[in-house]
């Protein structure tokens, strides 16, 4: 092997916006079939570590070039956590306030990295679910003139996927095979954006989609119901409380609906909550790959799909954000603080630095 180098990135960077995006495709070896290529796209490596990162730069970017954010104007928008991480890194660094509308059962690490990249939190009762904190956003947004974000409706989410996810598998991929693209869904804009990109370069990649095993809104086939600009007018009947944290709200996005419509998946595969948390401790104590319960959830999928494909396949399932991000939630519940019985039996082994 030759000695570990690095020559830098031979550019320097304007802006932390100017590192959004261009996430590498990781190949999984301890957890994968010997006889197929299985592949990760890990979007935990964009500046605040999710991939929100690249919805947040293009809701205000293209909200800028229309003119419909003015300088210095506040920002309002509903998330469950990452849209807000990431729209609180680019109003951060483009000068703009942010208030977050989020329900208080997400988990506690996500209000304070927000308030900590200088935005305001504002709590919705959980009992409200995604619906109530929507509805909050918007009744701030009316009530202040200010500008909302609208991550679930606007032509801006798919858009960025279209132009930069998408691009980015097509690149990586050149010249090789990609049997199968595995994603779950929020807003939709990773699938419906990717979607677009390789039913029309590559016609032959399998699209599967995911969504958790007791909220199965698209599978249920029930149509969402929606008021005239295309945001949910009640929650959908499907809906269950999921601890897969950024995917499924509790209604079927504006912006999944067109990824609905034109078929962009080939298959429709549930995943139980605990198989995805298992799948992110497995990711990350037998890969030393970092990420949260929806991309455990993701692999978990590929995983399937990988066991039983034939030689030589490829898949390739995206990662939406890092694990350090579930530090207080179920993900993290059997990590002790306290040495365990195994620590303590190698702290006794040796006659140094014995505690009592
Ligand atoms: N996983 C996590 C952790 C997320 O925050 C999100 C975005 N809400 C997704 C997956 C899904 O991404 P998208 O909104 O593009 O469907």
């Amino acid at each position: 092997m030759t000695a570990r180098t690095t020559t830098g990135q031979g550019k320097l960077y304007d802006s932390i916006v100017d590192t959004i995006g261009n996430t590498p495709c990781i190949r999984v070896n301890r957890l994968a079939p010997d006889n197929v290529r299985l592949y990760v796209k890990a979007e935990f490596f964009n500046p605040a570590a999710s991939v929100k990162d690249r919805l947040a730069i293009s809701i205000i970017e293209e909200a800028e070039k229309r003119g419909d954010l003015k300088p210095g104007q506040t920002v309002v928008e509903a998330t469950s956590g990452n849209t807000g991480i990431g729209l609180a890194m680019v109003c951060a660094a483009k000068g703009y306030p942010l208030v977050v509308t989020m329900a208080e059962s997400f988990s506690v690490e996500r209000r304070k990295l927000m308030r900590f990249l200088g935005a305001k939190v504002v709590l919705t009762p959980k009992e409200l679910k995604g619906f109530g904190m929507v509805q909050k956003a918007v009744e701030l947004a009316q009530e202040h003139g200010w500008f909302l974000a609208h991550q679930f409706e606007t032509k801006d989410n798919a858009l960025v996927h279209e132009n930069t996810t998408g691009r980015e598998i097509l690149a990586d991929f050149k010249g090789r095979r990609l049997d199968y693209f595995v994603s779950g869904y929020g807003t939709g804009g990773t699938i419906a954006g990717v979607g677009r990109v390789l039913r029309k370069e590559r016609p032959e990649t399998k699209i599967v989609l995911s969504e958790p095993a007791n909220a199965q809104l698209v599978g249920s086939g029930i149509p969402q119901e929606r008021g005239p600009d295309g945001a949910p007018s009640v929650g959908h009947s499907a809906f269950e409380p999921h601890p897969i944290q950024g995917w499924t709200p509790d209604f079927i996005p504006l912006v999944l609906q067109e990824a609905i419509d034109k078929h962009y998946y080939d298959a429709l595969v549930p995943v139980p909550g605990p198989t995805a948390i298992e799948w992110s401790r497995k990711l990350a104590a037998e890969e030393g790959i970092l990420t949260g319960i929806s991309g455990g959830a993701t692999f978990a999928v590929a995983h399937q799909i990988a066991e039983q494909a034939e030689d030589g396949t490829t898949i390739l399932a995206m990662l939406p954000d890092t694990g350090e991000r579930y530090l207080s939630t179920p993900l993290f519940e059997n990590i002790e603080e306290v040495m365990t019985e195994d620590e303590r039996a190698l702290m006794t082994s040796t006659p140094g630095y014995q505690m009592g």
